[in-house]
């Protein structure tokens, strides 16, 4: 490799190790005389301890900065080396790194370069020049930059698998605060045009109308935040996409977004509360949690070097898992009087120690959102026992190989009448016993497992390695 762009390499990954929200899920394209493919099952990841996805070629265009948010390494006022990629330089890269099997796909993000548009230009020449001139069929996931113009989003969406655009701070106040340069509406607005976008599509592959998919998302954002449609002029993707073989569906993989954690004094129910809001407004993907690891020197700031939130982090991603597939509310996970959630609690244990009155659930006689509500019951557990039950009361000895945890379980729930958690549901009793049978909690605070992986770090690689911790 060029000593030039190995150069850049470095500095552009190590830029973009801050940014957690890369997971590859939910495309299925199959491959066609191109290279690499991109389906639910085919793409290969590897995670780090706290959830950092190292199959990708993580990188950002640029971190050359106009903004000067103060929470982020790769600031206007910050100290630290710069480097831009060239567009063909990117792609090249890319492609020899896919060839060699490094890499699954790729993830791109970047600073904000002279402006937006102008930086968003580039990452979209590069991403075309994968697609079209390299035949490249892997998975692509790219950031959208907050005030990009809705025709270069469009353009993006048609080159790439999943769009992001990063919330950042969970709310207004902290924005203006730490990000001043950012506003909400340059953040809203491409979530609200990339969900039309989608929605369309949706809609005119159920009607069998494909034909006009070249006119999906050719939408201008009014301040408001609505959408009007563009018109054939305005539009010059609408003319150039059509017959062109790549152009099937605007980001398959939908889109994601990220948060800050620790950063700002947003307590866990205003977080949890705003990933809500996220999913039922834009129809999110995914909304990633990233605690703030203290680099940055500022008054508004947690002191520098103050550790990383990752108990806190980890918590979050398990509410955010009730939300999305338990059917809770957010609301429901935490309220004012408990605007935190218990960093040594799984929610789902914490929410039924507080409403223990509700239990114990009989598992022969439940519902599905019952069963749910049982610490200990996943989705697939619950359908077995509802299937299984058309056929045979369920019986205790059952529950363990449909996949029930019963050291959590067996505290909510009687089976064929029975109470299994030795006494009455008390929730303190519970609690002590839970704590106790938390004893792995604390490899969470492992200090090497919140370090970013870099492709340059091959000793932590051949380390993890050796210690299963991590499979490449
Ligand atoms: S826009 Fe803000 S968060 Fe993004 S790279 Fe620039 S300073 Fe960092």
């Amino acid at each position: 490799m060029d000593g030039v762009i190995f150069e850049k390499l470095k500095i552009l990954s190590d830029s973009a190790k801050y940014d957690v929200s890369c997971a590859t899920s939910g495309v299925d394209r199959t491959n066609v005389g191109r290279i690499g493919n991109a389906c639910a099952a085919g793409i290969c990841h590897s995670w780090t301890a706290d959830g950092r996805c190292v199959s990708l070629l993580k990188v950002l265009f640029t971190n050359k900065c106009v903004y000067d948010c103060k929470y982020c390494v790769n600031r206007r006022s910050a100290d630290v080396s710069r480097a831009s990629f060239e567009p063909q330089e990117l792609a090249a890269l890319t492609m020899e790194f896919y060839r060699r099997n490094y890499i699954e796909g790729l993830f791109l993000s970047s600073a904000v370069e002279v402006s937006p548009d102008e930086t968003a230009e580039r990452i979209y020449r590069c991403l075309n020049m994968l697609r079209e001139e390299y035949q490249f069929a892997g998975y692509i996931h790219a950031k959208i930059i907050p005030g990009v113009s809705p025709e270069i989003i469009h353009r993006i969406g048609m080159v790439a698998d999943r769009l992001s655009v990063n919330i950042e701070l969970p709310s207004q106040e902290s924005l203006s605060r730490l990000a001043p340069q950012k506003k909400s509406g340059g953040i809203f607005r491409p979530m609200r045009q990339i969900e039309q976008t989608l929605a369309e599509q949706k809609t005119l592959k159920g009607a069998g109308n494909m034909g006009h998919f070249a006119h999906l998302g050719a939408n201008i954002a009014a301040g408001d935040g609505s959408l009007t449609e563009m018109t054939s002029s305005q539009n010059p993707i609408a003319v150039k996409e059509t017959g062109r073989k790549y152009a099937e569906r605007f980001a398959p993989g939908g889109q994601s977004t990220q948060m800050i954690i620790g950063a700002s004094p947003e307590n866990d129910r205003q977080i949890i509360k705003t990933s809500e809001s996220l999913y039922t407004t834009f129809k999110l993907k995914r909304v990633y949690f990233s605690a703030y690891i203290a680099i940055s020197e500022a008054p508004e700031l947690p002191a520098r070097f103050t550790p990383p939130q990752l108990k806190r982090e980890h918590r979050l991603y398990q509410a955010d898992w009730l939300l999305r597939f338990y059917g809770f509310r957010a609301d429901e996970i935490l309220d004012e009087r408990h605007p935190f959630l218990d960093t040594d609690l799984d929610p789902k244990i914490g929410w039924a120690l507080r409403n223990i009155e509700l239990f114990p659930i009989e598992v022969n006689k439940a519902s599905l959102e019952e069963l749910l509500r049982i610490p200990g019951v996943g989705t697939v557990s619950a359908m077995r026992i509802i299937r299984q039950r058309r056929i045979s009361a369920v019986k205790y000895d059952d529950l363990k190989k449909m996949g029930v945890v019963l050291k959590r379980a067996r505290f909510f729930f009687t089976c064929m009448g029975r109470y299994y958690g030795g006494k009455e549901p008390d929730p303190v009793y519970i609690k002590g016993i839970m704590l106790d049978a938390e004893g792995i909690r604390d490899n969470l605070t492992d200090k090497k497992s919140w370090q970013q992986i870099s492709i340059f770090d091959n000793h932590l690689v051949e380390n993890k390695a050796a210690n299963n911790e991590l499979s490449i």
